[in-house]
């Protein structure tokens, strides 16, 4: 009999624990993952990515339908109006499309799921729901859950985190959004759409944490002039809900008089914490580190032999597509071979419209490390962009000044969440920002912007 019931057990089923999963089935070794959703998929697949792109998209066909973007193309609408419970059945669909094809995906692999919450007994050993199950190695890929803001509290009628607002019943005439990050503009921008009016309280001087200095302040005003009323440098100290309505407290970030702002709905989007709450690891001597993740070394090995964790659960930007890869990697380690991320290539994305993306440095991170040259085009100068009336935006390229490598890219553009896969592959192949200048792009298209912005690196964009 085997020494251990399983090779592999991965706690979570996100994109880091499914993947992590399906890979190490792939290279031969018995593997289970152990979720307690009813559904696989993690927070990405059922409550984040893929419902707030469902909505996102169906969001985005109403506006134009409803405030004269499609008649502007000669496209005549009449009567245009809103079927939320259909839209959100629509989403509902999508999630559930998705989460049933990982489940068939594990059985096809031959990964078994164990249903139920798992926590640590051993190093070997997690109890899942009362049965106790063995493996020579466990990934902890448990994820994160929304951050909540002392004395507000969340009833996800009225104060709504992101799952809340994926299945708000009816369209706010006024909803609140706490925090400018990645979720408040994704979602505040569902709802916008949708009809609500929208202000977004930003505890920074700016939106949007972590993106290039220019791509928060051209974003900032392109949200306004989308009728976003957006306070920065803004706290919120308190939320009263009385019946439907909530009165929402501000007041300025370095203190002074405060204001009431009503509202029907709050979204509470104030960031994301690691999931290691009831997982047992007091049992296996594991501790989290200040910001509650749990550390990891390049082989993503805890401290904890034979107990790995990837995803939200780790340092590093809480996306899916990292998790992803580190959920592959993790299996090859695993399996004796070398998994590799590189955790400077990795593309973030808001799916605002327009688009908002970026990889690499930004120019303020590279200017602290060195000299760069930077170059920038805008989509107003774009054929493509301008035939088809998307002219907002530009595509920015900053470049290390001795040696032209390309150390990160900027877009904000219509189609800028597929565009910066290009610039991602290039960085991630050492391109210099002339390699990118002499590949030969495809017209008319919005890459061509990508091309012009690197010719401006060297000072020679053609069409500006
Ligand atoms: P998760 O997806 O959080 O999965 C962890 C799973 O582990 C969960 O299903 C949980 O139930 C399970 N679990 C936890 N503890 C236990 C336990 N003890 N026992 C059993 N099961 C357990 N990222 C992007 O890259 N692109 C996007 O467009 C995007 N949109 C988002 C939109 C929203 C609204 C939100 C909230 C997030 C979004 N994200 C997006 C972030 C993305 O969802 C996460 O980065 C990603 O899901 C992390 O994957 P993970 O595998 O680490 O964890
Ligand atoms: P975030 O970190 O992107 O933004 C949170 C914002 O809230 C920040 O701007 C922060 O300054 C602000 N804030 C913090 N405390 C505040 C307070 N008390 N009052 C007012 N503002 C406050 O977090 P999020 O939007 O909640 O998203 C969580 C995670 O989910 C992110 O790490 C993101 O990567 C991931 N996510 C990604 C996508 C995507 O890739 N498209 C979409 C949604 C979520």
């Amino acid at each position: 009999m085997a020494e251990f019931d399983f090779d592999v057990l991965v706690i979570g089923s996100g994109p880091g624990g499914y993947v992590a999963a399906i890979r190490a089935a792939q290279l031969g070794l018995r593997t289970a993952c152990v979720e307690s959703r009813e559904a696989l998929g993690g927070t990405c697949l059922n409550v984040g990515c893929i419902p707030s792109k469902a909505l996102l998209h169906a969001s985005e066909l109403f506006e134009e339908a409803h405030n004269g973007t499609l008649a502007k193309f000669g496209v005549k609408t009449e009567g245009v109006s809103l079927d939320l419970s259909s839209m959100l059945a629509q989403k509902d669909e999508a999630v559930k499309g998705l989460t049933g094809g990982i489940a068939f995906l594990f059985k096809k692999n031959k990964v078994e799921w164990l249903k139920g919450h798992g926590r640590f007994t051993g190093a070997n050993t997690v109890d899942v729901d009362g049965k106790s199950v063995t493996a020579k190695n466990i990934v902890i890929a448990t994820g994160s859950s929304v951050t909540p803001l002392p004395g507000v509290e969340i009833d996800q009628k009225v104060v709504v985190d992101s799952t809340g607002a994926l299945s708000l019943p009816k369209v706010p005439e006024h909803m609140v959004v706490i925090g400018g990050g990645v979720i408040g503009l994704e979602l505040g921008s569902v709802w916008r759409r949708l009809g609500a009016k929208v202000t977004v309280v930003e505890f920074l001087d700016q939106i949007l944490p972590g993106f290039d200095g220019e791509v928060r302040k051209e974003t900032a005003k392109l949200f306004k002039k989308q009728g976003f009323d957006i306070k920065t440098s803004t706290k919120v100290t308190g939320v009263a809900v009385k019946g439907a309505k909530a009165t929402v407290t501000i007041e300025p970030a370095a203190g002074g008089a405060a204001e009431t702002i009503e509202a029907d709905a709050v979204l509470v989007s104030i960031g994301r914490r690691p999931n290691t709450e009831g997982l047992g690891l007091e049992a296996i001597g594991l501790q989290t580190n200040n910001r509650g993740q749990i550390e990891i070394g390049h082989d993503f090995q805890t401290a904890v032999k034979g107990v790995y964790a990837i995803g939200d659960v780790v340092p590093g930007p809480m996306l899916a597509h990292k998790a992803e890869d580190e959920g592959v990697a993790v299996a090859e380690f695993i399996a004796g071979m070398t998994g590799i991320v590189n955790h400077d290539v990795i593309p973030s994305v808001v799916y605002t419209h327009p688009e908002i993306a970026g990889v690499g440095l930004t120019e303020e991170q590279a200017r602290e490390k060195g000299a760069v040259k930077t170059g920038k085009f805008p989509m107003m100068a774009n054929s493509r962009a301008k035939a088809i009336s998307d002219t907002e935006g530009f595509v920015k390229v900053v470049a290390d000044a001795e040696t032209d490598r390309v150390l990160g890219v900027w877009m904000v553009s219509s189609v800028a969440g597929t565009m910066i896969a290009q610039a991602a592959q290039a960085m991630e192949f050492g391109a210099t920002s002339e390699d990118i200048a002499y590949t030969c792009h495809a017209h008319p298209t919005h890459s061509e912007a990508f091309k012009e912005a690197a010719m401006a690196v060297q000072g020679k964009p053609i069409h500006m």
